[in-house]
């Protein structure tokens, strides 16, 4: 039987399990919802010369609404990234 949840997943190599799931700092729950920072650049310094609006998303814990920390997420040391680059060209090899 296939455990794969997600088949996009599957295709690129590392498998669920593989993954770490990241829960709530606070309260330990895996479930968020996604909201959207939203942002404005002026006309005056928009490069087309007209205002722009982006979104960013953030993912609030469905359980305490605390928001989760991207940035502490990015700053995960490089040797923990270089371990999950070996493990998808091992896998890529098979
Ligand atoms: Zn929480």
């Amino acid at each position: 039987m296939d455990n794969n949840i997600n088949p996009f997943l599957k295709q690129k190599g590392p498998k669920i399990e593989d993954l770490e799931q990241l829960t709530c700092s606070e309260c330990g729950n895996a479930i968020f919802d996604m909201y959207y920072r939203m942002y404005r650049l002026s006309a005056l310094e928009s490069p087309t010369g007209k205002s722009q609006v982006f979104n960013v998303p953030v993912y609030v814990c469905a359980g305490c609404s605390n928001i989760l920390d991207i940035k502490k997420l990015e700053s995960t040391p490089k040797a923990a990234v270089e371990k999950v680059d070996d493990k998808l060209k091992e896998t890529k090899d098979e």
